[in-house]
């Protein structure tokens, strides 16, 4: 990346703009993420073009979705302008179910030094368009990919825990310092790898899937130190609990991310 754009640039800190600027953990990072040529790459927070253009260096195309109009104005300007497709917006407000929609058969390939700020609030919008998606990369705050990765027993071990190893075959990648990046955080990183799940559930099923996954962790994890019986009581008996070998004395942090789906699949049966 140009040196000088960091000083004419001024970081905005409501856009989160932690800018990567190791060179070499950049190289791991595109190098790890296997790319080739004809991938239909998305790029969510381009900034000033750490990750974007060494993938341009590799691919034909790429779409970056970015909110901030000195940084579209900077990649306007850039040497491969004609290769990103351009897009500014707030990807929280983007409607990008109906985006995938318009290229029909195509699986797209996510990355993204995410945006502290609505990073876990991204990766919850991006399940439902799993259909449309081959793998994401995305980088997340070392608290968060601990939270992302933790196992039962483990304190991290919560929601989104749950949420995000039901979906997906999650990979770390790298851990990334936080002085590689400018300004500095406060700290660390994690890169992280993503693949959908395909075969858990009839893929057309996946809003009600997330719907009431969301559901049963939101709740059984409201108060951790109480029993998962009593959290979830108004979902559901005993008596289904035991069916599905879940101890009775359990709490929250101690059901596995498989016993979770089988309450999310009776659960869509009880309420159909
Ligand atoms: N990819 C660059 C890098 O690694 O150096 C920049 C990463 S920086 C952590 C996050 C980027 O996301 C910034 O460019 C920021 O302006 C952009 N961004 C923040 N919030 C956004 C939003 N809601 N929608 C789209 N882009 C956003």
């Amino acid at each position: 990346m140009n040196r000088s754009m960091y000083t004419k640039h001024i970081p905005v800190k409501r856009f989160g703009q932690n800018f990567l600027k190791n060179k070499i953990i950049i190289n791991k990072i595109i190098q790890k993420m296997n790319l080739s040529k004809f991938d239909y790459i998305i790029e969510i927070g381009p900034g000033l073009g750490a990750l974007t253009f060494p993938i341009c260096d590799i691919v034909d195309k790429i779409t970056v979705f970015e909110i901030d109009e000195n940084i579209i104005f900077f990649l306007l300007c850039h040497q491969y302008n004609e290769k990103m497709n351009i897009i500014l917006t707030d990807v929280m407000q983007f409607d990008f179910r109906y985006f995938f929609s318009l290229k029909r058969g195509v699986l797209y390939r996510l990355v993204g030094n995410l945006p502290y700020n609505i990073s876990v609030c991204f990766f919850f919008k991006m399940i439902i368009c799993n259909l449309h998606i081959h793998d994401m990369h995305f980088m997340f705050q070392k608290e968060v990919a601990d939270r992302l990765l933790a196992n039962p027993g483990n304190k991290e071990y919560g929601k989104l825990s749950v949420i995000a190893q039901f979906f997906y075959k999650i990979k770390p990648i790298t851990t990334v310092d936080k002085f590689d990046f400018f300004p500095t955080p406060k700290i660390d990183s994690v890169f992280l790898r993503f693949i959908p799940y395909t075969n858990k559930y009839n893929k057309y099923d996946i809003e009600r899937y997330f719907f009431a996954i969301e559901l049963i962790t939101r709740t059984a994890f409201q108060h951790r130190r109480k029993l998962l019986k009593n959290n979830l009581s108004k979902m559901f008996s005993e008596t289904l609990l035991l069916k599905l070998d879940i101890h009775l004395f359990s709490r929250a942090e101690n059901v596995s991310v498989h016993q979770y789906s089988l309450l999310a699949k009776n659960f869509l049966k009880l309420y159909k």
